[in-house]
């Protein structure tokens, strides 16, 4: 079976394992029912959130059932490990927001949960340290894991020797001036067209206004602000071995690499060659550990989809809808329109046939959320499949990992306004057009700044929502779906990546591109 069907199908079963065991166990933190998608309210104001559905009685040893919970019951607030140290509290305005506090916080204790229904009362259940959904899920965890680790490790000798190669075969001359404006051009092209059409969308749907998050509308705003000028200032590593040492630090080994390879190119005759050989048989192996690392694509992305199914199912996925389908629309238009129409005129390539040769980049992306992560399956397919040359997609897919993140631009964009919404819907906070301009900016600076790998869009959304004054809570909200969301955002990454690769090799007249889909006869 080709590599992309075989994929496809590890990844469905993945989710049908995963929905399974979320039907079939308690989840960690679980007080052992399931809520109504919106709270009670009451004048206004969010009293509490109904019981639906009771899935298991957590009542201490020895209390009467009486106490225990029951369908109908309004939940007003959940306290865990009430007048110890490691007292928490929160109050159940949202559902989403009690899913995420019980996540975090509910790993084992005892909860007091305060009812509102027929007069005040409270109860107490106790929480499940090692819930069977845990247990059941600790073989995925693990293999995952190990497949993550595996992907990890090659991360840096990619783009080390990659970027080195790539420039470094461009020969320092027009050729590097000129791949390196195509390859720009198109990323600050895209970029713009992704934050663009996040904002429009984010303006006529208003997935933000009257939203109920029960979110305090009076937390703090206007904390510390970040400095744009940060993201270049930390470009330049102080020390290009610490650098290496931490898979986030990307953008500084990048910027060394660039540097060095270029460098390379202006050296006298002896030099010259060596490195480059030198970096060439380096990269060459890396790409051929990649190469068997491959093959295990299919069964770790079993794992990775196992586990994030499992753990996270649906229901914290409701209140946040509108929120979600925004970024989702936009996700699509710009994937399957923007960038396609882009192949089609600029790169005179056939998306359908694109799409199907990336296919195992894609679906790589999708199941670990990193785009740093795919990299070494991207250039692998990018060869392979794609028929693109080394020297185009060595340069362009390493950068492009990094620097290139249109999904990221766009869910940036969408979640900043849809918070800016809510704050302004509740009247604390005004959306005047500067504030719209501000976010544009910041979404594709802060799309460029993001590391290639999970939830780093949401970090890079806090530095946002400062500029803008507003308070971070609002981001641990959005926490509570981050995961669905980053995983096609990462995949919408990878997959402009790849449409930059073709195009920038098509503008440099390579032919050939995408025509046949197999995985074999790659060029040397
Ligand atoms: N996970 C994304 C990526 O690696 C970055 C993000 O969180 O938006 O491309």
């Amino acid at each position: 079976m080709q590599q992309h069907w075989k994929i496809m199908v590890w990844l469905l079963a993945g989710v049908l394992v995963g929905l399974g065991l979320q039907r079939m166990t308690e989840a960690p933190g679980s007080i052992g029912v399931q809520f109504a998608a919106e709270p009670i309210v009451v004048d206004g104001n969010a009293v509490g959130i109904q019981i639906t559905r009771v899935t298991a009685q957590l009542l201490p040893k020895g209390r009467s059932t009486s106490e225990s919970l029951q369908v109908g019951d309004v939940v007003r607030r959940v306290v865990i490990n009430a007048g110890m140290a490691d007292e928490a509290a929160v109050d159940t305005d949202s559902p989403a927001a009690l899913t995420a506090f019980l996540q975090k916080e509910g790993a084992g204790g005892v909860a007091t949960i305060e009812l509102v229904s027929g007069g005040k009362r409270s109860t107490l259940v106790e929480l499940d340290p090692d819930s069977s959904r845990s247990t059941w899920l600790a073989p995925f965890r693990f293999l995952a894991d190990i497949f993550m680790r595996l992907l990890k490790m090659l991360i840096m000798p990619l783009v080390l020797t990659s970027i080195i190669t790539g420039v470094a075969g461009l020969g320092g001359g027009s050729d590097f001036g000129r791949m390196g404006r195509r390859t720009f051009g198109y990323y600050v092209t895209t970029s713009f067209f992704a934050v663009g059409l996040g904002l429009i969308l984010v303006n006529l749907i208003q997935p933000g206004n009257g939203a109920r998050l029960g979110l305090s509308v009076d937390a703090d705003f206007g904390q510390r602000s970040e400095n744009w000028l940060d993201i270049l200032r930390r470009m330049i590593p102080e020390n290009v071995f610490g650098a290496f040492t931490g898979n986030a630090n990307m953008l500084q080994v990048i910027f060394f690499a660039l540097l060095f390879g270029f460098f390379i190119t202006k050296a006298p005759e002896k030099p010259k060659k060596i490195l480059t050989d030198l970096f060439e048989a380096a990269f060459d192996i890396v790409m051929r550990m990649a190469s068997w690392v491959m093959k295990l694509v299919p069964y770790g992305v079993f794992c990775l989809i196992v586990k994030v199914v499992g753990e996270t199912g649906f229901d914290v996925f409701r209140p946040l809808g509108a929120y979600m389908l925004t970024v989702m629309l936009a996700l699509i238009i710009h994937a399957g329109v923007v960038l396609p129409l882009l192949l089609k005129v600029v790169g005179k390539i056939s998306p359908i046939a694109w799409v199907r040769a990336m296919s195992p980049a894609l679906m790589t992306a999708f199941s670990t959320s990193s785009s740093a992560l795919t990299l070494p399956t991207t250039l692998n397919t990018l060869k392979k499949r794609g028929k693109v040359s080394n020297r185009t997609s060595s340069f362009v897919a390493p950068l492009g990992a990094t620097v290139n993140m249109d999904g990221t631009a766009l869910y940036e964009c969408i979640g900043v306004v849809f918070l800016a919404q809510y704050y302004a819907s509740a009247g604390n906070f005004e959306l005047t057009l500067s504030a719209q301009v501000t976010v544009v900016m910041a979404a594709f600076l802060a799309s460029i700044g993001a590391a290639g790998i999970p939830s780093a869009g949401l970090v890079m959304m806090l530095t946002i929502l400062s500029a803008l004054k507003l308070p971070l809570e609002g981001a641990a909200l959005l926490l509570a779906v981050d995961r669905p969301l980053d995983m096609c955002r990462t995949t919408v990454n990878v997959w402009s990546d790849t449409v930059g690769s073709a195009i920038v090799a098509a503008r440099e007249g390579e032919t050939g591109l995408a025509e046949s889909g197999s995985d074999q006869h790659a060029p040397s």
